[in-house]
């Protein structure tokens, strides 16, 4: 089976580097919308940008590079991500430096096209604008999170993932 892995708070915690820099701002309305729905227009592309350690110093949620390690056996595994292609050496280090199987990384803004080009089965995936737009074109399991309740499979990296 292929599978796609989301970064951005699938396997690393972004959430807690970029409530820092909201709070930084004093952005704290945005920091509770982020943490409620996921978006907020606080969270613009250029925070990434003029903040790119919110990337690096992002920590791996725990468990989730043994599970990987584990379906790297069996299953074919791509790394697919929204972020920018200006974070591709960024992330490569991050993925490398934090232990995780070797796969290649795909970033995209459009990941059901690429999904659909890769011949993707099975995706894991938090946000919930992007698990609505997947779910139609192949299936997708949820890491946990406060902002994506209305979704039923759901896993924890703790708990392991069935697939
Ligand atoms: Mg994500």
């Amino acid at each position: 089976m292929r599978i796609g892995i989301d970064i951005c708070n699938t396997i690393a915690d972004i959430i807690t580097p970029l409530a820092g820099c909201l709070l930084k701002r004093g952005e704290s309305d945005g920091l509770n919308e982020m943490l409620r729905h996921y978006h907020s227009p606080a969270v613009t592309p250029d925070i990434f940008k003029e903040n790119p350690d919110i990337f690096s110093r992002a920590r791996p949620l725990k468990g989730a590079a043994e599970c990987l390690h584990m379906l790297a056996k069996e299953h074919e595994l791509f790394y697919v991500t929204a972020r920018p292609e200006w974070a591709r050496q960024i992330t490569e280090q991050w993925l490398r430096r934090n232990g995780f199987p070797k796969a290649p990384l795909i970033m995209s803004c459009n990941k059901p096209k690429v999904i659909a080009e890769l011949g993707i089965d099975l995706m894991l995936e938090d946000a919930p604008h992007e698990i609505r737009g997947l779910r139609k074109i192949c299936r997708v399991i949820v890491r946990k999170a406060p902002y994506n309740t209305e979704f039923p499979e759901r896993f924890s990296w703790k708990q392991g993932v069935a697939v």
